[in-house]
């Protein structure tokens, strides 16, 4: 299970999770800075560039394309966004 950071919904799988966050930068605010900003995903790779880890997170979230495709950058944002984004279940079950 995957919980989104900016509103807490969570979804099943990680690409749930990256199809949900698509509708937090859509009117064109920054979720991490609450910034209204041109060009979001210009904004936020620039952001995370400069190493803010809640930019980086973000960006992780906006990457489409499958993991042998993608930059080492791109690749180290999304194994950051998996990590801070996954819930796990361990030692909630009712049994
Ligand atoms: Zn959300
Ligand atoms: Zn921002």
């Amino acid at each position: 299970m995957f919980r989104c950071p900016f509103c807490y919904k969570t979804t099943a799988t990680f690409y749930g999770l990256v199809i949900h966050v698509e509708t937090h930068i859509k009117y064109g605010r920054c979720p991490v800075c609450d910034e209204e900003v041109r060009n979001i995903k210009h904004h936020v790779r620039a952001k995370a560039r400069q190493g803010g880890r809640g930019h980086k997170v973000l960006y992780g979230l906006l990457v489409r394309a499958r993991s042998y495709c993608i930059g080492d950058f791109k690749k180290e944002c999304r194994d950051l966004a998996y990590k801070a984004c996954e819930v796990r279940s361990d030692g909630y079950t009712s049994s």
